[in-house]
C-alpha cells in the first residue's frame, strides 16, 4: 500500500518533470518585433518545432524558431497569426495594421516609351514580368535579413515608396522603391546578404535589374542598374558592390532604385535601412 502510494508519486512526479518546457514553451504567443503598419516588416520568434500561418498562409520558420513576414502598401484589414506547436497547443492572435498618407509626386521627362509602350514590346515586357516575378517568389532557408539592413548607395533621396505616381502626365502605379540619386558608375553595395536570384543586364523599364534573396520570401531588388557585377546564384556578403548605379529605362537621370519584398508584397525599404547618412 506504502509501496504503491509511493510508487503513485514517483509517477506524479516523473509526468511532471516530463512534461516539461516543451509544452510550456509552446503555451507562450510568438514574440513579435518590427513595424506593424503598410510597408513595416515584422520579425517574430517562437518555440522551435511550431507551424505559424499569417492571414493563412504558412510561414517558414527557422530551426531556431524565428519567422517574418511583411505589410504592402495597400493593406487595410487587421490580420491573424495563428501558431500550432508539435505538442498540440494552438493559439491565434489579431494583430493591427497602421496606414500611412501617401502623397502624389509628378515626374516629367521619362522616355515616352516606357509611358506609352508600343504594342509590340507587350510580350517582352510580360517575359520580364514573370522573370522578376519568379525570382521573388523564393522562400529560402537563409535568415540574412535578421542582421537587417544598410544603404546600398549613399546620397540624396529623389523618391520615397509607395507615393502615387503620374510619369509624363499620364497615371501610373505607386512606387515601391526608395530612390537614391548618385552619378552612373558609383558602386551598389549588398544591403544584406544573401544570394542573387535574377541578374538581368536590360530589362524595359528598369534596365539591368538585380533581385537578391535574404531569406523566407524577404528579398532586395535593384533597378536602372548600367553595370551588372555578379552572377545568379553567387552568395554575398553585406556591404559587397553589386552592380554600378546608371539611369536606363523609366528614369529622367541616373538613380538607384532599391525595393525590398516580401514574395509578392512590396515593403519600404528606407524604413529597414534608417536614417541615409548624407
Ligand atoms: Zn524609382
Amino acid at each position: 500500500m506504502l509501496a504503491d502510494s509511493i510508487r503513485g508519486l514517483l509517477a506524479l512526479w516523473l509526468v511532471a518533470v516530463a512534461l516539461p518546457s516543451a509544452a510550456a514553451e509552446a503555451e507562450l504567443p510568438p514574440d513579435l518585433w518590427g513595424d506593424f503598419s503598410q510597408g513595416g516588416m515584422v520579425m517574430g520568434s517562437v518555440a522551435p518545432d511550431t507551424e505559424i500561418r499569417f492571414n493563412g498562409r504558412r510561414l517558414r520558420v527557422s530551426p531556431t524558431g524565428q519567422f517574418t513576414f511583411g505589410y504592402g502598401r495597400d493593406v487595410s484589414s487587421a490580420s491573424e497569426l495563428e501558431w500550432r506547436h508539435s505538442s498540440g497547443a494552438t493559439g491565434r492572435r489579431q494583430l493591427r495594421v497602421d496606414g500611412h498618407s501617401f502623397a502624389l509626386q509628378r515626374i516629367s521627362g521619362v522616355p515616352q516609351r516606357t509611358v506609352t509602350p508600343a504594342p509590340e514590346t507587350l510580350e517582352r515586357i510580360h517575359t520580364e514580368t514573370a522573370l522578376v516575378r519568379r525570382a521573388r517568389e523564393q522562400d529560402s532557408a537563409i535568415s540574412d535579413f535578421f542582421a537587417g539592413f544598410t544603404w546600398p548607395v549613399i546620397g540624396p533621396i529623389t523618391g520615397v515608396y509607395g507615393s502615387r505616381r503620374e510619369y509624363n502626365g499620364v497615371p501610373s502605379r505607386p512606387h515601391y522603391g526608395v530612390d537614391i540619386a548618385a552619378p552612373t558608375g558609383t558602386p551598389v553595395r549588398a544591403p544584406a546578404a544573401g544570394i542573387v536570384r535574377l541578374a538581368h543586364p536590360d530589362m524595359y523599364y528598369s534596365s539591368g535589374t538585380l533581385i537578391l534573396d535574404h531569406g523566407h520570401g524577404i528579398s532586395s531588388s535593384f533597378l536602372h542598374l548600367s553595370k551588372i557585377l555578379v552572377r545568379e546564384g553567387q552568395r554575398l556578403r553585406r556591404g559587397e558592390v553589386l552592380a554600378e548605379v546608371g539611369s536606363g529605362g523609366r528614369s529622367t537621370g541616373a538613380h538607384l532604385d532599391w525595393r525590398v519584398n516580401w514574395f509578392a508584397e512590396r515593403l519600404d525599404a528606407a524604413r529597414l535601412a534608417g536614417p541615409m547618412p548624407y
